[in-house]
């Protein structure tokens, strides 16, 4: 049974990327303590209970479903493979499915609406990684790790794309100006990921890999200016508390839609 919080790692995490965005800050301006901060906090130690959770419900669902329909030959071929192999592949499936439910919960309305709590932050740091809506994590990371378990790739090499996943994750939302200039169309940096977070027009829906940005370059969806973003998160008003927040997106949605012509919130950045 897996740890419901891992205190040990996120000592660690806290412990490795504080002092590195102290040291080597893209907005040196910006404190540990910025607004909102605690409310990540309580992200952090606590969200992952309930996506672990839901997790376990819509990948075994999902496998339930899918699994008599993958030949056994493939599954065979998959773990024929040497690890390393595996898990460099693991990493591009599991990329290209994030990048399908990235993209579509920018794309659809409803679905936008759980999103949007995680593109209310306005100051990026390693914390803000995981402001995230439950909804959103479940189905996104779900839409990673279903093809994986369904191809049957081995443990280890599941294994070794979630721990590059966890910390990337981190690293790509941290205020650090830590490039990866000549290989930066390969691994997905901060550079990468706060243009994806930027309140700016040019850079809406752009950049929607977590790990892989030639599947934005691919898809026509890259945006790597030689600049950094000024001003991060979305305009339209998003609640400040955790459990405001995981209510807000279907309370929105049960709000009655205004005729067309009528003032209505834009419900994502287009
Ligand atoms: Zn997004």
């Amino acid at each position: 049974m897996f740890d419901l919080i891992d205190f040990k790692a996120v000592l660690v995490i806290a412990l490795i990327f504080i002092p590195l965005e102290q040291l080597l800050p893209l907005h040196g301006e910006q404190s540990v303590t910025r607004r909102h901060w605690l409310n990540d906090v309580f992200y952090l130690l606590f969200n992952g209970i309930v996506i672990k959770f839901g997790m376990l419900l819509v990948i075994g669902v999902a496998m339930l479903l899918i699994e008599r329909f993958v030949p056994v030959g493939l599954t065979a071929a998959v773990q024929s493979q040497p690890v390393w192999l595996q898990a460099i592949e693991a990493l591009l499936i599991a990329d290209i499915g994030f990048y399908l439910a990235h993209r579509a919960f920018h794309a659809v309305p409803f679905l936008w609406r759980f999103h949007a709590i995680h593109h209310s932050i306005e100051e990026m740091d390693w914390l803000a990684a995981h402001r995230v809506h439950p909804v959103d994590q479940i189905l996104t990371k779900s839409a990673s790790f279903v093809p994986l378990f369904a191809l049957g790739f081995s443990a280890e090499a599941v294994l070794i794309y979630v721990l590059i996943y966890q910390w990337q994750s981190v690293f790509i939302h941290s205020n650090t100006r830590i490039g990866f200039r000549p290989l930066k169309w390969l691994i997905a940096s901060p550079q990468f990921h706060h243009w994806h977070h930027a309140n700016e027009r040019q850079a809406f829906d752009k950049n929607f890999a977590a790990q892989l940005p030639f599947l934005d370059l691919i898809a026509g969806t890259l945006f790597m200016p030689p600049r950094m973003p000024e001003k991060y998160g979305v305009d339209q008003p998003v609640p400040q508390l955790y459990h405001q927040q995981f209510v807000h997106p279907f309370v929105a949605a049960a709000e009655p839609v205004a005729p067309i012509g009528e003032a209505t919130p834009a419900a994502k950045p287009d």
